[in-house]
Formats: structure tokens, C-alpha cells, sequence
């Protein structure tokens, strides 16, 4: 099973309590709905785990362990837990452009699959 794929198992049941949906709000409101890696508040903000629910899943809930990302952020941190190195200064440009292209509200899945096939 790919890192990735078990990254996400772990952190999947998290993420359909109603816990977590009020908990998401909650965090999004603290960081002004804005990404705190690159301020941006356009696109789709996701609530990153900072420490992995599969390393340490007591943090699932913990506010401190929890920050808003946007999805290009969140991807590129994950790549870097995963062990994926940074992509090319190339590839990140036309990872951006394409990603420009793409409308905010495009489904999110198709956009993630993307990042991970590069
Ligand atoms: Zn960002």
C-alpha cells in the first residue's frame, strides 16, 4: 500500500465525525479562512493534520495540531511527509498553471489525483 494510501486511512474516519465537521469550522474561523502557509484565501481550504493521525493519533482533535491549508499547500506538504521529493521548478510551474485553469469549485478529487500522478 502506497504512504500515501495509508495516510489516508488513518485520518479518513476522523474526518467523517461530526466532531471534525464542527471542529473544521471552528479552526477555519482561528486562521481567518486564510492558508497559513501562503495566506491565500481562494480555491479550496483544507484543515491539514500538522502531526499525521497515523503517527499520532491522540492529536486527531487537538486545535494546536490542526491548521487551514489550501490544497496546493496541503498537497505539497503531505508529498514531503509521504517521502515524495519537491517537484521540478518546471514542474511546479506548470502544475500551477494547469491548476489556474482548473475553476475553484472543480471537483476536488479529480484535482488531487492529478498532484499525485506527476
Ligand atoms: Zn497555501
Amino acid at each position: 500500500m502506497a504512504l500515501r494510501d495509508e495516510y489516508r486511512r488513518h485520518s479518513r474516519p476522523v474526518l467523517k465525525t461530526r466532531r471534525w465537521q464542527v471542529l473544521r469550522q471552528v479552526i477555519l474561523e482561528r486562521d481567518g479562512w486564510a492558508c497559513v502557509d501562503c495566506g491565500t484565501r481562494r480555491g479550496r481550504l483544507e484543515i491539514d493534520h500538522v502531526k499525521p493521525v497515523r503517527d499520532r493519533p491522540d492529536l486527531s482533535f487537538d486545535p494546536g495540531n490542526l491548521a487551514t491549508r489550501c490544497s496546493p499547500c496541503h498537497t505539497k506538504k503531505t508529498r514531503i511527509e509521504c517521502g515524495h521529493p519537491e517537484p521540478s521548478p518546471e514542474r511546479r510551474a506548470w502544475s500551477n498553471a494547469v491548476t489556474s485553469l482548473v475553476a475553484d469549485d472543480a471537483t476536488p478529487d479529480i484535482r488531487r489525483k492529478r498532484c499525485w500522478t506527476q
